[in-house]
């Protein structure tokens, strides 16, 4: 039996990615999962992947880059077959290496629906309690490969009882801890389910009479399908030639990330009903209420806050410019895994537009700051194009918390928020001032009661215990080919 890889604290790769399955024998199910994927780009820029079944087996392609580099015409004419998964992912820190790529195959040795059964799984999320369940399977005689938490996911699954692989997810799902938005297939049947908490987003879509699931509803714009609702928190789904059959496996407890609606997800997808660019707006408007500011321009960091500086500027009625051009060929900085290239990243990301910014007093907007690695050195940029004042204005409250969830957050050392009041912030930044949206302003805007939320980060309350996860750190949160053989 192979050791467990030890990963330390700083090592640990932590991501947030994009998951899109799709069962439609009347279409190019590759092709529709590669624009899928290309809609969640925003959620994964490190490595794709795209596993198609086609009754028999699962075909694989997994490539480190965006998907538009992993897959050409040649790899996509391979990919032939009436379901597919897709991922991209999402890696902040520590190794990036194809084989933490996903969809994650497995060939289960009298497996169900056949004597040897391929399986495929994509996983959005981080769990909590995955050194357990992995220290279990090992104990049972079961290799991990890469020790990851979807590998862990993975091979729970493969090894739970049942005759088919819906009967083994029904198993294995109720043992895990933590977000999990998966999107899993066999040859025959696309599969896809959510954690209790809801933590990540996840969607079902129809295609015509055809059905896709994605992690937001972009996605689902992209390839002409109309969203029909969330995948419950707690349920499990099964499409075949049969059609959609819907379990729960466990009792559903919403807690969906409140960062998918100030910075992670796309401005146009709909979650839980609202619209990420309407709350976005609303997060604006509320945070000019609670933090005013006496200036001329309202300017957003781009893109992320673009939507709350439109908010802004409309319930302060100051005038709202552009005064920072981004390079849009630039992927997020946060997915540089070192700090010096985070640095490098943000000059060469952002421009000042100098005429309309020169002698102005500015309020920027910013939907976060986790290390400041982005805040600080735009502010200088900003005094340097001749902005007169800078009053830095923060879209959710302060970022206290690492996240377990599968954000990439960093340390707790790494936060500035963690160990410094807001005056320091502020003065380590270097802006006139900085005033960041309250608690109860995010309810507001995001307008959902707060206790559908997680704000771990924000008041210290993760969703679920993490006894498990502080007494002996997660595995890594990255997911991985486990290397088998697919047939
Ligand atoms: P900082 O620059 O303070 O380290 O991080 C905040 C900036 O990073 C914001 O511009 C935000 O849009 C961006 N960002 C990238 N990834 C993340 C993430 O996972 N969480 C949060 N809150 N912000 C992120
Ligand atoms: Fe989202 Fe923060 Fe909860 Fe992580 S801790 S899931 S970033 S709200
Ligand atoms: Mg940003």
């Amino acid at each position: 039996m192979k050791h467990l890889p030890r990963y330390d604290e700083e090592d640990r790769p932590r991501e947030a990615c994009g998951v899109f399955g799709i069962y439609a024998p009347n279409e190019d199910v590759a092709r529709a999962t590669y624009f899928g994927l290309y809609a969640l780009q925003h959620r994964g820029q490190e490595s794709a992947g795209i596993v198609v079944g086609d009754g028999h087996i699962l075909r694989v392609q997994r490539g480190m880059g965006l998907v538009s580099q992993v897959f050409d015409e040649a790899a996509m004419r391979q990919l032939q077959g009436f379901l597919a998964v897709g991922h991209c992912r999402y890696a902040t820190t520590g190794e990036s290496s194809v084989r933490n790529a996903q969809p994650m195959t497995i060939t289960a040795e009298a497996g169900p629906e056949g004597s040897r059964s391929a399986f495929a799984l994509a996983h959005n999320g981080n769990l909590v309690n995955a050194r357990a369940l992995a220290a279990e399977l090992m104990a049972a005689g079961v290799d991990l490969i890469a020790s990851s938490d979807s590998e862990v996911i993975l091979r729970l699954i493969a090894h739970s009882e049942g005759d088919s692989w819906y009967e083994r997810l029904i198993q294995a799902l109720p043992r895990l801890s933590g977000a999990f938005s998966l999107v899993m297939a066999s040859p025959t049947a696309l599969y896809a389910a959510r954690d209790p908490w809801g933590v990540r987003p996840l969607c079902l879509g129809q295609l015509g009479r055809e059905w896709v699931v994605a992690s937001e509803s972009c996605a689902l714009d992209t390839v002409g399908a109309t969203l029909v609702r969330e995948v419950e928190p707690g349920e499990v789904i099964r499409i075949d030639r049969d059609g959609l059959t819907s379990a729960r496996f466990a009792a559903p407890t919403r807690r969906l990330c409140s960062f998918e609606f100030v910075y992670f997800a796309r401005p146009d997808s709909i979650i839980n009903g609202r619209r990420v660019y309407s709350a976005r707006v609303a997060l604006g408007k509320q945070l000019a209420i609670e933090q005013p500011a006496d200036a001329d321009l309202v300017i957003p960091v781009p893109d992320s806050a673009v939507a709350m500086a439109v908010g802004y500027a409309q319930q302060s009625g100051i005038p709202y410019c552009e005064g920072l051009v981004k390079n849009r060929y630039i992927g997020r900085t946060f997915i540089s895994p070192t700090q010096s290239q985070r640095d490098r990243g943000c000059q060469i990301k952002y421009n000042p537009l100098t005429d309309e910014i020169a002698g102005r007093r500015l309020v920027v907007i910013e939907d976060s700051i986790v290390r400041g690695t982005t805040s600080k050195p735009l502010v200088a940029m900003l005094r340097r194009a001749g902005a007169t004042e800078v009053h830095l204005r923060i879209g959710s409250p302060p970022y206290r918390h690492p996240c377990h969830l599968g954000m990439d957050t960093g340390r707790t050392d790494e936060l500035l928020a963690a160990h410094h009041t807001v005056e320091e912030i502020r003065h380590y930044i270097g802006a006139d001032s900085l005033g960041y949206l309250s608690l109860d302003g995010l309810e507001a805007g995001i307008d959902r009661p707060a206790h559908l939320f997680c704000r771990a980060c924000l008041d210290g309350r993760p969703p679920m215990p993490m006894d498990d996860y502080h007494d002996s750190p997660a595995l890594v949160g990255a997911g991985c080919m486990t290397g088998e053989p697919l047939r």
